[in-house]
């Protein structure tokens, strides 16, 4: 087979060049950087992550989590490498992008199937050989018109999502807090709470009690196999508080004279007061917050 050329060593030219490469063909990997560079890109190496250094969810029970998995299974150079520059992030696969690039320019410059040719390619090459455009969303202007032409059409299109990324220090900590979207730990104790409810089931003053385990029942043995079952079945319950917690510190809501901070005369007297969820049913909690929260009205109605 004749050498193939790729325009663009981005994301899909990276991975594309690899694989065939990798397959036994010989590739020319075209890339304008850094003679020329779209408004987004920034780095001179390939594969750049344009904006987020986050690959999103690696998951396997999302979609993107599955592609990543499959990709693995195909044995993916460029998700390889994201694996190898891999950053904590809880779920999402995240990358140190100068690491990411980094290694896979290295790959691909090291790779003897592979010539990486520099500079901007304004035309189609004429063929016959085989042709890959992995220009990405920001194809220049010459080559776009030269494929539009190609398919007859007057003008091309690409549709987005957006992911931006904002600075920690530009954040405004007095109005705003940090909180993680990381769910490991309650996947933990959702399993671990199923084991601990069969151990209290299983033992000897109970077991007795007990004909049968209807839910989720003795085929659901795996932590995997528990937590499909929880995913499932699980819901909340109706006790939700602490939506506008009392307390001393600046992420309170309510002072403890449950006065609503910053607006004077505005009280809130319910469960959402709680500081935190109370180890029984919340009604008898919330019936006396609301004794105390009147009896305060009147004491300050007094003064
Ligand atoms: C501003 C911006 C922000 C984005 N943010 C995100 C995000 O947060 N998350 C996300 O998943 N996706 C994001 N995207 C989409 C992103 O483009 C894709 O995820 C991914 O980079 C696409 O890979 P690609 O290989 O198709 O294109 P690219 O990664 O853009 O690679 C194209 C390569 O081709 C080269 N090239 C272009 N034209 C020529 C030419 N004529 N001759 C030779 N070389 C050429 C370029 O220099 C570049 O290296 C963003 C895109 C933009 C423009």
């Amino acid at each position: 087979m004749s050498a193939i050329d790729i325009v663009g060593g981005g994301l899909a030219g990276t991975e594309a060049a690899l694989l065939l490469a990798g397959a036994g063909v010989d590739v020319r990997l075209h890339e304008q950087k850094p003679e020329r560079r779209s408004p987004a890109h920034k780095e001179d190496g390939l594969a750049e992550l344009v904006c987020s250094n986050s690959l999103r969810s690696d998951n396997p029970h999302n979609a993107v989590g599955l592609l990543h998995e499959e990709l693995r299974r195909l044995g993916s150079p460029v998700l390889a490498q994201a694996d190898l520059a891999r950053v904590p992030a809880g779920d999402a696969l995240a990358v140190d992008r100068a690491v990411f690039s980094g290694g896979l320019t290295a790959r691909v410059r090291a790779h003897p199937r592979i010539e990486v040719v520099a500079g901007e390619v304004r035309e189609l090459p004429p063929g016959p050989a085989p042709c890959i455009v992995a220009t990405g969303p920001l194809t220049g202007e010459s080559l776009a018109r030269a494929l539009a032409e190609a398919v007859g059409a007057s003008q091309l299109a690409f549709y987005d999502a957006i992911a931006p990324i904002v600075a920690g220090d530009s954040v405004d900590l007095s109005i705003a807090f940090a909180q993680s979207r990381y769910t490991q730990r309650d996947r933990d104790t959702m399993v671990e709470g199923v084991k601990a409810l069969r151990r209290i089931v299983q033992a000897p003053a109970m077991a007795r009690h007990i004909a049968e385990e209807a839910e989720p029942g003795p085929g659901c043995a795996s932590d995997a196999d528990i937590l499909d079952y929880v995913r499932r079945r699980g819901s909340t319950v109706y006790h939700p508080v602490s939506t506008c917690r009392m307390g001393q510190d600046g992420k309170a809501v309510v002072d403890e004279r449950l006065r609503v901070r910053g607006v004077a005369g505005l009280r809130v007297i319910d469960a959402s007061i709680m500081p935190a969820v109370v180890s029984g049913n919340t009604n008898a909690a919330t019936i006396m917050i609301a004794e105390k929260g009147a009896d305060m009205v009147l004491e300050d109605a007094r003064v």
